[in-house]
């Protein structure tokens, strides 16, 4: 069974900390990954504001969001503009790549994605990717090929704006298989790699799940027929989740599963169908996100 493993950075301290930390138990585990960077502004802290909402205040403390993400990070870019990542913490995204990881982009600004996405319109958003794309780029000293939108937050103007750019395959929903997406009953020629699993802070309190039982629960969510693609992030598994993530390694390499980067997971005899995308609410996550629309 192929796992597909996406490592989601957001912010300066999961660059900085979590990055290495990551990339140190792949080599242990002799995994490759994808990693999906943010190389612009940490702008994170922002999130604050979203405390006076109850139920994201209800989550930060079911997840230990000041534990998960730091004090640092909570306050990070509220009160001056935060620092861009991709200018002081670079050689570590290189050094992703030298060792053979793939690097893709997740975002400029990941903050500003999350907050106006809904409202951006077509230049706004080619101009985001656009910025990323230039740093990541410099940074890396070729295109990425492939990119992954901030907390699966994506629509069909983003799909129409990523197959401005020479991505590969993109990583932008929730889905079961791989796809081309459907835009206005056109499909796009950039597939999309979706992720299949639950994240870490989707699933933590819910259902009797806690750190004791968590890696077990999604290795029973695992197909060995299907398409698995697991997102971890560089702040929780890089993090406070390291020891655990390692664990899991282990044991899902213990039962003849195979981790490999996403773009593995595309070949060349597979047929791809084609299938829209959908803002829909999931359990366990704040607002939308993108779905696969998956014909009956
Ligand atoms: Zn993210």
């Amino acid at each position: 069974m192929q796992i597909g493993l996406r490592i989601d950075v957001d912010t300066f301290r999961g660059t900085k900390y979590g990055v290495p930390a990551l990339c140190r138990l792949l080599a242990d585990h002799s995994v490759s990954a994808s990693f999906f960077f943010s190389v612009g502004p940490d702008n994170m802290g922002r999130h604050l504001w979203r405390l006076i909402r109850p139920r994201f205040f209800l989550k930060m403390l079911r997840t230990k969001a000041s534990s998960l993400y730091g004090w640092d990070i909570l306050f990070r870019g509220t009160l001056w503009p935060g620092p861009v990542i991709g200018r002081k913490l670079g050689y570590i995204i290189r050094s992703v790549s030298d060792a053979g990881h793939e690097a893709g982009l997740h975002a400029w600004d990941h903050h500003g994605w999350q907050a106006n996405i809904e409202r951006m319109k077509g230049d706004a958003i080619f101009h985001s990717l656009d910025r990323g794309v230039a740093l990541l780029t410099d940074i890396l000293g070729r295109q990425p090929t492939c990119s992954a939108v901030p907390a699966w937050k994506c629509n069909d103007l983003v799909l129409l704006e990523k197959a401005k750019f020479p991505f590969g395959y993109n990583s932008d929903c929730r889905g079961e298989e791989i796809f081309y997406p459907l835009v206005r009953g056109k499909a796009l020629p950039q597939p999309q790699i979706p992720v299949t699993l639950p994240t870490y802070d989707e699933v933590i309190g819910h259902n009797g799940i806690s750190d004791a039982n968590y890696n077990e629960y999604i290795l029973s969510l695992m197909r060995p027929e299907k398409l698995n693609v697991l997102t971890v992030h560089a702040e929780v598994e890089g993090i406070i989740c390291l020891a655990m993530f390692d664990r899991f390694l282990g044991m899902a390499q213990s039962t003849g599963a195979e981790f490999v980067p996403l773009k593995d997971l595309l070949t060349a005899e597979q047929r791809i169908r084609r299938s829209a995308v959908a803002a829909k609410e999931i359990p366990g996550r704040e607002g939308w996100v993108s779905c696969q629309e998956v014909e009956e």
